[in-house]
């Protein structure tokens, strides 16, 4: 197969046509943006170039054809280099040949030939190349047959699978996150020695896999690789919170539903129209996982999961510490979790507007997530049922806008502050101050007083007074 008039459009390659010919070293595109191509993306992004050779003696040579002249990023240790061209990344690196240690999924490198740089990649898919030389350019380079596999939608290791998983555990992550992107099935011999590697997962860093694992989550359908996760067993090891909620219990006729079923449901749900909501999609995907600790068995009631939330909401700090989540996402990922039954508690006339208030005082900015995470979060089959639920939530979003509209409790600051209370007495920081504000804050979210300063003036005075305060 010859690319040469289909890669001609991007200028690059002819400079590193040129280029290599120059320094008499062999050169390739590869991988990524090789597959990303064959399968018609419009614009992959990145582009790695192998030379037969050094990486950073091409890349140089690259960067003098190119004006103005680009910066270019150079990694000694690795012996590769990187500049920016056409708002693309263009990574340079010389053929290698790789041998591992059993303990470190980094490798040994020597140089060696194409050949052996191809051997050395994850996928027969990644494993593609293009000539940019001379007498062959735009020749494919397939020595495992990944143009087929492309085609077959086949996830397969060039070489023995079990090593291949065993060298470089985080190439498991890989499959799986690849196999979500494209959905292409990960071939079967290939899935069984994902299994049989599962525990040398634990060689990998914490941040390599999480950031895996965020680019599963941030697909459309992320259940797809969460259940590959699943069976293959890594995700009892990344998050064995999740997998506990696996089971449905039967007893004296009363059944629960399969929580971590429903998990990945309500993840696809709030995948659907959230493109880029990572931290909504964690929160989704954890909103559940107090339910294992918290299961009853209530005669002539059924199964309960009381107080679910609260358990789940400070679950999270164990979770965020030991998989090096951000610590900055953390409060919103417990405030979410803690709250998300608060909205299904408020459904129905009977249902004060204060009490309406202080889930918007309590949720802030995020009170829409929080009300897009609750209608992800019904997953029942039957229509009659989910169209009612569905319909008390918007019936509360309405309610939750007009009490909004009226009284601006979202984003609310006190309409009166520690100094004022301070000047109006003529007091130091005190005790009193703070139950003085906590007072107001109550009465306005309560309806007792309107949030304004004028109201809280007066409310102050009078609460001051109660306190033993005089007035300056
Ligand atoms: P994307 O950029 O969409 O994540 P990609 O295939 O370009 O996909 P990169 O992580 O950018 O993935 O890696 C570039 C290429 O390097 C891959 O196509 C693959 O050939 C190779 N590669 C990357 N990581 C590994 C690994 N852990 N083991 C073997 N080969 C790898
Ligand atoms: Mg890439």
């Amino acid at each position: 197969m010859n690319l040469s008039s289909a890669i001609t459009h991007n200028n690059i390659f002819h400079i590193v046509n040129i280029c290599s010919q120059r320094i008499k070293q062999r050169s390739y595109v590869i991988g990524g943006y090789v597959r990303d191509f064959l399968l018609g993306k419009e614009n992959p992004k990145d582009i790695d170039i192998l030379t037969v050779g050094k990486g950073i003696r091409l890349a140089k040579e690259v960067s003098k054809y190119i004006k103005p002249l680009p910066k270019i990023h150079i990694f000694k240790r690795f012996g590769t280099a990187m500049l920016e061209y056409d708002n693309k990344k263009i990574e340079f690196v010389g053929s290698r040949k790789e041998s591992y240690h059993f303990h470190s999924r980094k490798p040994i490198i020597e140089s060696g030939s194409l050949q052996d740089d191809q051997n050395r990649r994850d996928f027969t898919i990644n494993s593609l190349a293009i000539s940019l030389n001379n007498d062959d350019y735009g020749k494919l380079i397939d020595p495992f047959g990944g143009l087929l596999d492309l085609k077959k939608k086949i996830l397969r290791t060039p070489l023995d699978s079990y090593i291949t998983y065993s060298d470089d555990p985080l190439r498991m992550m890989r499959a799986i996150r690849f196999s979500t992107e494209l959905q292409f099935m990960i071939e079967e011999s290939s899935f069984q020695s994902i299994k049989k590697n599962k525990n040398r997962i634990n060689i990998v860093s914490k941040e390599r896999i999480i950031e895996e694992f965020n680019r599963i989550l941030l697909y459309k359908k992320p259940s797809i690789g969460l259940l590959l996760l699943y069976e293959s067993g890594l995700l009892s090891i990344i998050l064995p919170e999740l997998t506990l909620l696996q089971g449905i219990e039967e007893k004296n006729g009363f059944k629960h539903k399969d929580n971590f079923y429903h998990t990945l449901q309500v993840v696809d749900n709030i995948s659907k129209d959230n493109s880029n909501s990572l931290w909504l999609r964690w929160v989704a995907l954890l909103h559940d996982i107090g339910k294992s600790y918290t299961k009853k068995f209530i005669p002539k009631i059924g199964w309960t999961f009381h107080s679910h939330e609260f358990v789940g909401s400070k679950m999270i700090t164990n979770i965020f510490e030991r998989l090096k989540l951000p610590k900055g996402m953390m409060k919103y990922v417990k405030k979410m979790i803690k709250n998300s039954y608060k909205p299904v508690a408020l459904i129905g006339n009977d249902i004060s507007n204060s009490a309406i208030r202080r889930l918007l005082f309590d949720m802030g900015e995020d009170i829409e997530d929080l009300i897009k995470l609750c209608l992800a979060d019904i997953t029942t089959k039957n229509k009659e049922k989910k169209d009612h639920y569905k319909r008390n939530i918007f019936i509360l979003m309405n309610r939750i806008k007009n009490l909004e509209k009226s009284d601006h409790i979202r984003n609310w600051k006190s309409p009166i502050s520690g100094n004022d209370i301070m000047n109006t007495f003529d007091i130091n920081p005190c005790k009193e101050i703070g139950m003085i504000k906590n007072l107001i804050r109550d009465s306005i979210l309560e309806g007792k007083i309107s949030n304004d300063k004028n109201s809280a003036y007066i409310f102050m005075l009078k609460k001051g007074k109660e306190l033993g305060l005089k007035k300056k």
